[in-house]
């Protein structure tokens, strides 16, 4: 495996000339584009890693399976499903359009920007700061790291520019989608998105998933094995955006991938993959990192299809 890993960081780290780095939030376009780093743990709990896995990077969209599991813990499936539906949309992550055209007027699905705000909105605290405090604290506690913070500079960045998404939260509200007040929502989601973490907290939170929720060190059931099968499948069906059934055929794992440049993936019973490249493609996706992706399939035979 540490073999494989170094050729594929080796062999892709060329593709990183062929993608942009995030700036429409321009603290995220001061990264370097060459960085291409990963991490992989396999179900035992071994770790390999290669390339820049030691470098930090936001978990932006990554973010959203994660809160989506708080969000089912908090308030079980039947509130979350009450706010966000169960399709994909095959349009950009930050579509507005279908909140507009699809007769219920709630985000198809909670990968996407408008769903994602929606479920940040059901995290249960008593102020921002206190979901926000919930947020962190879980996401410690399943990657076992209690030294992972929020890039304020990253949150302050998005929050300064993040017009598209207060739109959305705004037509949401509107329409009755949104429980509470727009500011501090968005509040939550952007700093849920400035998280920063490595390649290896992807790859632990990834292979926590492929055991169905049972922690590689403990072996403790952090999440219940129905919650696992509804976040993977979100993962499946509409993780990589608008790119999602080109990276089903490909490669053929749940995968999620963000704007920082991370892509985490999850096979089940085998392995937890996190990638980081932030030279991303035009919808979004981490450039280098979805050849990374291909390759290892190919070469470990990972599709579920
Ligand atoms: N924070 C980013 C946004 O809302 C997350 C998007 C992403 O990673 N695709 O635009």
């Amino acid at each position: 495996m540490q073999k494989l890993l170094n050729e594929l960081i080796e062999n892709n780290r060329s593709y990183c000339e062929h993608g942009k780095v995030a700036n429409y939030i321009p603290e995220l376009g001061k990264t370097r584009k060459d960085l291409l780093g990963i991490s992989v743990y396999d179900i035992e709990g071994n770790l390999f890693q290669a390339g820049d896995f030691e470098h930090k990077f936001t978990l932006q969209s990554i973010s959203k399976p994660i809160v989506l599991m708080l969000a089912l813990l908090d308030n079980g499936e039947d509130i979350v499903f009450e706010k966000v539906g169960k399709e994909p949309t095959g349009d950009p992550f930050n579509s507005i359009v279908r909140l507009e055209t699809f007769n219920e007027h709630k985000p198809l699905n909670p990968m996407i920007n408008a769903g994602a705000i929606s479920v940040s909105g059901l995290i249960h605290g008593a102020s921002p700061a206190e979901k926000t405090r919930r947020i962190l604290e879980f996401i410690r506690k399943i990657t076992h790291n209690d030294g992972l913070q929020i890039n304020e500079a990253v949150f302050q960045s998005e929050l300064k520019t993040g017009d598209r998404n207060r739109s959305m939260a705004y037509f949401l509200k509107d329409f009755g989608n949104l429980g509470g007040n727009v500011d501090e929502i968005l509040e939550v989601y952007f700093k849920q998105c400035s998280i920063e973490v490595t390649s290896k907290e992807l790859a632990y939170i990834g292979a926590l998933l492929a055991r169905n929720g049972k922690d590689l060190l403990t072996g403790e059931q952090v999440f219940p094995l129905r919650y696992c099968h509804i976040v993977k499948s979100y993962m499946a069906t509409c993780g990589m955006y608008d790119g999602s059934g080109e990276f089903a055929i490909n490669v053929g794992v749940p995968a999620k991938s963000g704007v920082g440049g991370g892509i985490m993936g999850t096979v089940l019973n085998r392995m937890g993959i996190g990638v980081f490249g932030p030279a991303l493609d035009q919808k979004g996706n981490s450039f280098a990192g979805l050849r990374i992706f291909e390759q290892m399939s190919e070469e470990l035979s990972l599709s579920i299809y």
